[in-house]
């Protein structure tokens, strides 16, 4: 059932309709094998390229540099395990408690097998300062990885500062950009990152899409073996429907990204001043510098699980913390490593709005949880 509200897109996206409309072509119609030499591999084959290009164009990589996978869990998976398993065991790796389980997980497979990983502690904010890679880090460094921007309180990370600090004691940097690519402006030559990490349903495009940047020059291993698709890199024949969604969803998004900012700020804006004028007592959780339209509230003396289900009870789509997260009622290791007070951390959701939605939907989401609040 369609909620009246969908405030959870840090979780998924609605899919952009010019990129389904174009999906149901090469779903039922171009859906020829595009490694094929016939001539019905031609427009599937064209459509890798063109959807190549346009995501290079969108994040300012070259065409050769995007591979894609089956979204952002391959491509953190890729880019860690990938890099790692040309070196030394006792090579360290830095990554940070704030990152999503895709990479921490990938970080406890490698420390099981002989790696050394060291987890950066996180600001009261979800920040990652570049002092605490400076202590840690060390000529055995050989991967740093830390993400672009926090899915479950939006915080967006100092990476330019970070990736200068890698580069200059020689270790290559990775960010998981899944939360960010998209929704703020994304360029690799600026941040000069060596690998990054991106999902498209987190976009507006479909699930089960992503892309790895891999700079040019990067020494990286493939993780998954078979055909010789993507340069030999990525086995398994494409999607092209989803690739080329994908694209298209992320082209349309990057050509709307200042309106899109502008729109999601005002719908903030309502949300925060229309709990403040119901006197909620509550914590923001993040940094200034946060993903547009990611909200993270911590409510006092509240209860997180009981407020998704009360909202959802009156149409309104809204989560606890990180959606991988949901069946757990554990406070996430996120809100954990912020250290966000004892009395609140409990009470904590997170209301991720998006392009489609208004300011009147801020204004039903608070009015809702202060009616839920004042009848507890
Ligand atoms: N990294 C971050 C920061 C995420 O938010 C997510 C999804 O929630 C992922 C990785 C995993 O992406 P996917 O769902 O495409 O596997």
């Amino acid at each position: 059932m369609m909620p009246k509200v969908y405030a959870d897109n840090a979780a998924t996206t609605k899919l952009d309709r010019e990129a389904f409309e174009i999906m149901r072509l090469y779903m039922l119609e171009e859906y020829g094998n595009a490694s094929q030499p016939y001539s019905f591999a031609r427009a599937p084959k064209r459509a890798l390229q063109e959807a190549r290009a346009i995501i290079a164009q969108c994040i300012n990589a070259l065409p050769g540099e995007i591979y894609f996978t089956s979204g952002g869990t391959e491509s953190d998976n890729w880019a860690i395990k990938g890099v790692a398993c040309g070196w030394p065991r006792k090579s360290q790796i830095i990554t940070s408690k704030i990152e999503h389980h895709a990479v921490l997980r990938s970080c406890a497979f490698l420390e099981q097998n002989g790696y050394a990983i060291t987890y950066l502690p996180a600001t009261r904010q979800a920040i990652i300062e570049n002092g605490v890679l400076v202590d840690k880090i060390s000529s055995a460094t050989r991967l740093v990885s830390v993400m672009t921007a926090n899915n479950e309180v939006g915080s967006i990370q100092p990476i330019r500062e970070l990736v200068k600090t890698a580069h200059a004691n020689g270790a290559l940097f990775h960010t998981d950009a899944v939360q960010a690519v998209g929704h703020i402006n994304v360029d690799v030559r600026d941040s000069d990152v060596d690998l990054l990490s991106a999902s498209a349903h987190k976009f507006n495009g479909p699930k089960g899409i992503g892309f790895l940047y891999i700079k040019t020059g990067i020494d990286i291993k493939p993780c998954h073996h078979g055909g010789a698709q993507e340069d030999g890199m990525r086995a398994g024949t494409e999607n092209i429907a989803n690739i080329l969604g994908m694209a298209i969803a992320l082209r349309n998004n990057c050509r709307q990204l200042e309106k899109n900012i502008d729109k999601l700020k005002g719908i903030e804006e309502a949300f925060l001043s229309a709990l403040n004028n119901a006197k909620v007592d509550y914590i923001l959780n993040g940094s200034e510098q946060r993903i547009p339209g990611n909200i993270s509230i911590s409510i006092r003396n509240a209860d997180g699980e009981m407020l998704l289900h009360r909202l959802d009870l009156m149409g309104i789509t809204v989560s606890t913390g990180a959606a991988c997260d949901s069946k757990e009622t554990r406070v996430s290791h996120v809100l954990n490593a912020m250290g966000v007070p004892e009395e609140y951390v409990r009470g904590t959701i997170r209301v991720s709005f998006g392009k489609d939605n208004c300011i009147d939907d801020a204004l039903f989401v608070a009015d809702s949880l202060k009616k839920i609040l004042v009848a507890k």
